[in-house]
């Protein structure tokens, strides 16, 4: 949690996110890595959302003037779809997250949520709308249903259960011996990476947001674990407008479309059987990254 304070210009607004009850304060900051700070309009309205699709226009953005990191960006992830986002190092997907939840405006261009300027609602509302999900979560020191439900100010212990059990927590929970109210973290229980990870699944289902933003694992999870963390994930993602951020292809073959990001720009779209045929950069991203698997495997053996 020590990290979340650190500049101490964040104060207020790690204030008023505890206050606003966002769950994904840890995971917020952990994207956020910076000290700027946005401002609602005055009288801002709240996000009204029935379909959440989520559109960049034309977006241009760069963290200092002259070197811009998104160059006109432009997509539409259709409410209920499940989207990837994949591209080489610095391509910007991180910047794209960080845009998403408002941490800076783009210099140009906008970005809507189910038709509405995200500059113009409330970014309490706005955050509330949308769960990340990360690759690495901060626990704290407290009992697991704390863990869970933290947050939502509201969440009651069924909301909680319900949550652990979508997030197939309850295998573990079972085993525990105070169960939910068994201590986790530095001074408790310490969990498994992939326990961690469920947690932050269920964390999530507590919010209920109606757009994930899923950040791959790319922490060390045995092979048999991430398969099984991928399925809850996808499980979750169902009926909700979903980005993933990708490093390795493997994981979002499946996604109903995959947007290649190379220097702030769209260059593909489309199915991973499309863009395999496409053979671009897509294509040989794959290739790259199946070639590594095999010699990895045959280090392995
Ligand atoms: P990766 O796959 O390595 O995580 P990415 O596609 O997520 O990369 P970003 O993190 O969005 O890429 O970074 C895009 C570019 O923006 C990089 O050149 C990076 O150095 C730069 N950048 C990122 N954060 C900042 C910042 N806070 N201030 C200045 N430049 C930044």
């Amino acid at each position: 949690l020590t990290q979340l304070f650190r500049p101490l210009d964040m104060l207020g607004m790690v204030y008023r996110t505890i206050r606003q009850g966002l769950i994904d304060m840890a995971e917020m900051f952990r994207l956020l890595d910076t000290d700027v700070e946005v401002a609602d309009k005055p009288g801002a309205p709240a996000l009204v959302i029935g379909r959440p699709s989520v559109v960049f226009d034309n977006v241009v953005f760069g963290y200092e003037k002259d070197r811009a990191i998104l160059n006109g960006l432009s997509f539409e992830v259709p409410a209920g779809r499940n989207y990837a986002i994949v591209g080489p190092s610095g391509a910007g997907k991180s910047t794209l997250a960080r845009l998403l939840f408002r941490f800076y405006d783009p210099q140009e261009g906008r970005i809507l949520i189910d038709g509405q300027n995200i500059k113009d609602v409330t970014q309490a509302s706005l955050r509330a709308a949308i769960g990340i999900v990360p690759q690495d979560s901060v626990l704290f020191n407290d009992t697991i249903g704390y863990n869970i439900g933290y947050g939502r100010e509201d969440a009651t212990q069924s909301d909680i259960e319900a949550a652990a059990r979508g997030a197939s927590l309850m295998g573990l929970i079972d085993r525990l011996p105070k169960r939910f109210d068994t201590e986790v973290g530095e001074r408790g229980l310490k969990l498994s990476g992939g326990e961690k990870q469920r947690v932050a699944i269920a964390r999530t289902l507590v919010k209920n947001p109606p757009i994930l933003l899923l950040d791959e694992a790319t922490s060390a999870l045995d092979t048999r674990t991430e398969q099984e963390i991928l399925a809850t994930l996808h499980r979750v993602a169902e009926h909700r407008t979903s980005i993933s951020i990708a490093h390795r292809l493997s994981t979002i073959a499946d996604a109903d479309r995959i947007l290649v990001l190379s220097d702030g720009r769209l260059v593909e779209s489309g199915r991973h059987g499309e863009l395999l045929r496409h053979d671009g950069l897509y294509a040989d991203m794959w290739a790259r990254q199946a070639a590594e698997a095999e010699e990895l495997g045959e280090a392995a053996e």
